[in-house]
């Protein structure tokens, strides 16, 4: 999606190498208006695909999700990340590790918003490696729901998230993706 790709190329910033941070739009300060073009895209790379239900992953998904679920007219469930060490049995977990923060967090979702006949959409802002991406696939799974794909924002294609996901059979759907980036710039697949 060409508006997004310029938007990276015009306020992204790299740090450490491998870490985009696009504060200015879509983690912290939140552009609206091009997360809206962002739905539309999706809305319609996954029409006729009877999405019923959004599902994201607290806390930077969250923003895509909803503005995302205004052109699916559907409602949005977010994974949470868990904090607590007594986890009621009326819910889905799984594992997730952080790229940006290394290290290992529970997240879970309330059984009641996870049904079998739901067809789900994930959506989130960033693949890496995969790992976010992978533990909501299990909460969809152990619902018995069905997955449709996920919607992400940005891929660093040059990390194996991607292709992992991809070879699992399960539909991708990046917005932008990046092929490499480091001081020289940014480069999209
Ligand atoms: P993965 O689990 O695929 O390795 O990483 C996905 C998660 O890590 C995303 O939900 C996002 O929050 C965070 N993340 C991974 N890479 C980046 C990055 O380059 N920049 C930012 N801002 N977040 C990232």
């Amino acid at each position: 999606m060409k508006l997004l790709e310029e938007r990276i190329l015009q306020d992204g910033i790299i740090e450490d190498g491998a870490v985009l941070k696009v504060d200015s739009f879509l983690n912290h300060q939140m552009d609206v208006e091009l997360f809206a073009e962002m739905g539309r895209e999706w809305a319609r790379l996954f029409a006729g695909d009877q999405v019923n239900k959004i599902l994201t992953i607290e806390a930077s998904g969250i923003g895509i999700a909803c503005v995302a679920a205004q052109q699916f007219h559907v409602p949005v469930v977010f994974a949470k990340k868990n904090k607590t060490k007594n986890i009621a049995g009326d819910v889905y977990t799984s594992q997730v590790e952080s790229f940006t923060h290394g290290r290992v967090y529970d997240i879970m979702l309330s059984k009641k918003f996870l049904l079998p006949s739901d067809r789900v959409l994930i959506i989130d802002d960033f693949l890496a490696n995969g790992a976010a991406l992978q533990g909501l696939i299990k909460l969809v799974r152990d619902a018995g729901a069905t997955l449709v794909g996920a919607g992400i924002a940005i891929e660093k294609a040059f990390q194996p998230g991607g292709a992992l996901i991809r070879s699992q059979g399960i539909r991708v759907e990046s917005l932008a993706r990046i092929r490499s980036m480091s001081e020289n710039g940014i480069e999209f697949c």
